[in-house]
């Protein structure tokens, strides 16, 4: 699918523009050196109708990472937020992935521009599975990438635009072998996150995930933790080793895009029996109980869009 040919609406600088005829200028400074910060965030159908999930938490990061790079958002976060809901209305969307961005403009070029004028963006569109549909029962296939995830550095742990040069290298390298995503380690050989999404395994009944040295503080992450303690799940945040994924009971990944997926073999090593394990179908369950409202649990969550 062409995203520039969907039809609709997008809020762009405080101002609600035609989807189509929503451009910049060749010399935009983020997309020459990708400097900017950007969220993907998500909405879903509940019986109190469209809500986003965790909007304040990706906005709270969205500001963070800005800080991060010393971008300055010319809007307030209240502000972000309710663009978010305006696109899910006027493109008349119930479940979608919501897209805002804060980039530099056209306005200078080189790495000294110091007159650069910050936009920001948001976009929504239905994107259903961000992998095949199957995965969420059967799993994926993840390849240990020969790349390594940066360690302890304040912009690579923001959610900036350049960062992701690096995980889609590592994905296509995953891709190009035939598996479905990419693990990466850190330059210590711990292991880090997947190309867009964190790491959980399942070990002796115990969730454990990798401290956030080297990994995005990822929401998804945080909510998978926090349903954990509500289910009396052990868990523990420690760095762990490829050693541990290959000899874990089970593991999957978790990201805003990506959800909640079972991870059946590291390296074509099947890990535990190959397939869901149950303490994630336990937990996956309950996440999409959750994002869809079925649970009275962390109202505090959703944002209603009407
Ligand atoms: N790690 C990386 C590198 C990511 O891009 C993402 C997706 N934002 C995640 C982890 C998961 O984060 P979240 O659960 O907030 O989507």
């Amino acid at each position: 699918m062409d995203l520039s040919k969907i039809k609709g609406s997008i809020w762009f600088d405080g101002e609600i523009i035609d989807w189509q005829e929503a451009n910049v200028h060749l010399l935009t400074h983020t997309l020459h050196y990708g400097l900017g910060v950007f969220e993907g965030v998500r909405a879903y159908n509940t019986p109190r109708g469209s809500s986003i999930f965790r909007l304040d938490d990706h906005t709270d990061r969205l500001f963070k990472s800005a800080k991060t790079v010393s971008m300055k958002i010319p809007f307030s976060q209240i502000e972000i937020n309710d663009a978010h809901k305006t696109v899910i209305s006027l493109n008349n969307l119930n479940e979608a992935y919501i897209r805002p961005m804060c980039f530099y403009g056209s306005e200078g070029m080189g790495l000294r521009a110091d007159n650069l004028q910050v936009h920001c963006m948001v976009a929504a569109w239905e994107w259903p599975s961000y992998m095949e549909p199957e995965a969420r029962e059967k799993g994926i296939r993840v390849k240990l990438s020969s790349y390594t995830r940066q360690v302890r550095n304040p912009v690579s742990s923001a959610k900036v635009n350049g960062n992701y040069v690096h995980s889609i290298v590592a994905l296509n390298e995953a891709l190009a072998e035939g598996f479905d995503e990419a693990l990466m380690l850190d330059a210590e050989g711990n292991v880090a996150e997947g190309s867009g999404e964190n790491i959980f395994i399942v070990k002796d009944n115990t969730l454990i995930t990798p401290d956030l040295d080297a990994s995005l503080d990822g929401i998804t992450r945080r909510t998978i933790l926090d349903l954990a303690k509500e289910l009396n799940i052990k868990y523990e945040i420690k760095k762990i080793k490829s050693e541990d994924v290959f000899n874990a009971d089970e593991a999957f990944f978790t990201g805003t895009a990506a959800e909640v997926v079972p991870i059946n073999s590291l390296d074509n090593i099947l890990i535990g029996k190959g397939r869901r394990g149950p303490l994630t179908e336990q937990l996956q369950s309950t996440y999409f109980d959750q994002v869809r409202g079925a649970r009275e649990a962390n109202q505090g969550w959703h944002t209603l869009v009407e």
